[in-house]
């Protein structure tokens, strides 16, 4: 994987990426709201939470996604940790790269603790939690929002990790974990082809 002699670094969001973070949410939301009818995990339109929502939707869901351990309890994607080990085992720089949900008083805490447990110390070390990741360095994210923006021009390519509401988008993609070695080889030769 490496380029030009230089190790390449691949930053690699949390939430729906590494973490089942909609799995759980649609089963804690229908265990604590019974009554609220909520969309299936991975059927989901728009990336933002809210559109479409009533005020009690909006209200329960702060309510299940502001319980203190919430972003702890997220099972792992399947093949995500192996893709990330897979990945420093080949001489990639990997660095964790996710955003806080503001209002879970323990969402950045259980962030670097679920890195921990699952990754290990070294990636939770180097894990970054930032509202603003067009400030990272890095040469590749892998992440599910449709359109990572911010203060800073990005210096990484984004690869979208496949979600239904990001699949109509063009660009380089993972539609599961298992795809991770041939797309970043593609994107990582194609940025030094670009040079
Ligand atoms: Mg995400």
């Amino acid at each position: 994987m490496e380029k030009e002699g230089r190790v390449p670094t691949v930053l690699v969001d949390m939430d729906d990426v590494l973490c089942g973070w909609a799995d759980h949410f649609v089963s804690s939301r229908r265990r604590r709201f019974p009554h609220l009818p909520i969309a299936d995990p991975g059927g989901r339109e728009s990336f933002d939470l809210f559109t479409g929502f009533s005020e009690e939707d909006r209200a329960a869901t702060l309510t299940v996604l502001d319980e203190p351990g919430f972003f702890a309890a997220l099972k792992p994607v399947p093949g995500g940790v192996e893709a990330v080990e897979r990945m420093v085992g080949a001489g990639i720089d990997v660095a964790v790269c996710t955003s806080p949900w503001m209002s879970n008083p323990t969402c950045a805490s259980d962030k670097l603790r679920w890195v921990e447990e699952h990754l290990g110390a070294d990636l939770s070390h180097s894990t970054v939690i930032t509202r603003d990741k067009t400030r990272v360095v890095g040469d590749v994210l892998i992440d599910d929002k449709p359109e990572v923006t911010g203060r800073a021009r990005p210096r990484w390519s984004l690869v979208r990790f496949t979600r239904h509401y990001n699949r109509l988008l063009a660009g380089p993609r993972i539609d599961d974990w298992s795809q991770w070695e041939d797309v970043l080889a593609r994107v990582l030769l194609h940025r030094v082809e670009g040079r």
